[in-house]
């Protein structure tokens, strides 16, 4: 009930905001939630930003700490699973590095995230479909760097440089990385986890280089109708996105330097795409980065978009919460 108001208000982008408790440390630093939650049903969320002055902002949904796993996901389930009716999907989350994109998307053994929760829905509408259609589900697992793909599913490193092409019917790909063919749930979580796990490798704090790295799951849909003998090729890209951050001026020299420069025009390039799409902008400018290149067939055209905006209830976050629901609401 509440999806289809959602999907009245917009085109083709929708934006969630969700909001995580606030932490031990900064409970026991004494920092204050400076989060109004009042108007969260019917997607407001106030910012104090100081004595009574508050800033209000509008999205798609709010949640709030208390909300859990399964009601998040149970928002985007419409939208990820029209990937099965040939439509091409795009869901990222966006936020300062501790805001819990990581926790949304793959989120932990315990409480599993919307990368999982996805793929087991897709299996559970193939299974329940197979005397009409038959789906081929694959996954592939990247990781953009410095403005640099690499392929967390690959068994040994290429010595190749990975390249986006497009092929001749139009589908933007990689060639050259692993595409795992996935048969049931029971081998989805290890594909996961190999894929989380390949991260680190190579990096001697996986915490700071996954918050430096945009992290990309991709599904893969071929569906045969049987009625019709009709095929589809759909994908559906799940995008942990690197932080959004500004680092202070004396923090940021040689590599750190390169690598902030590189993530905020990835991110400013997502920016753009979005907007020049929600603005119907005659150009929109895919090619300025990676990662909007990456995900050039899942927006824009009749595909589908979801952006999760990942905040802190902290008082001492608020200026990079402010700058997180600024961005987002370019794309409204
Ligand atoms: P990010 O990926 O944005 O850097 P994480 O997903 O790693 O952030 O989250 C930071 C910490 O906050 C983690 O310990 C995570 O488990 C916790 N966390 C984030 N969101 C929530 C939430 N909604 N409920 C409970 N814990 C959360
Ligand atoms: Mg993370």
């Amino acid at each position: 009930k509440l999806y289809n108001q959602v999907q009245e208000t917009k085109g083709n982008i929708r934006v969630f905001c969700r909001c995580r408790p606030l932490s031990k440390e900064e409970t026991s630093a004494g920092y204050k939630a400076v989060v109004d939650f009042d108007g969260a049903r019917d997607g407001d969320i106030g910012i104090i930003t100081g004595g009574s002055t508050k800033k209000t902002f509008r999205f798609d949904r709010v949640y709030t700490p208390k909300d859990d796993q399964a009601g998040v996901y149970a928002d985007a389930s419409p939208l990820v699973t029209s990937v099965l009716d040939g439509y091409n999907v795009c869901i990222f989350a966006y936020g300062q590095t501790g805001t819990g994109k990581t926790f949304t998307m793959e989120g932990t053994e315990k409480n599993r995230g919307v990368n999982y929760r996805t793929l087991e829905e897709l299996f559970q509408i193939a299974r329940e479909r197979k005397e009409t259609v038959t789906y081929d589900i694959c996954v592939s697992v990247l990781e953009v760097y410095n403005e640099q793909i690499r392929d967390l599913l690959a068994t040994s490193p290429s010595s190749k440089k990975l390249e986006i092409k497009q092929a001749a019917e139009g589908f933007h790909h990689v060639p050259g990385i692993v595409q795992a063919k996935v048969e049931s749930i029971k081998e989805v979580w290890d594909v996961l986890q190999a894929g989380s796990n390949a991260r680190a490798v190579g990096s001697n704090n996986i915490n700071e280089h996954s918050s430096r790295s945009h992290c990309m799951l991709c599904i893969m849909v071929k569906a045969k109708n049987l009625m019709n003998g009709e095929c589809t090729k759909s994908k559906l890209w799940l995008v942990d996105l690197a932080g959004s951050e500004r680092l202070a001026k004396t923090e940021v020299q040689g590599e750190r330097l390169k690598e902030a420069q590189n993530i905020n025009k990835s991110l400013s390039a997502l920016g753009d795409v979005i907007s020049a799409l929600a603005n119907k902008s005659s150009h929109v400018p895919y090619r300025n980065s990676k990662l909007t290149h990456l995900l050039q067939d899942s927006l824009g055209g009749d595909s589908k978009a979801l952006m999760f905006v990942q905040i802190s209830p902290s008082e001492n976050d608020v200026g990079e919460t402010l700058s997180s629901l600024n961005f987002s609401s370019r794309v409204r």
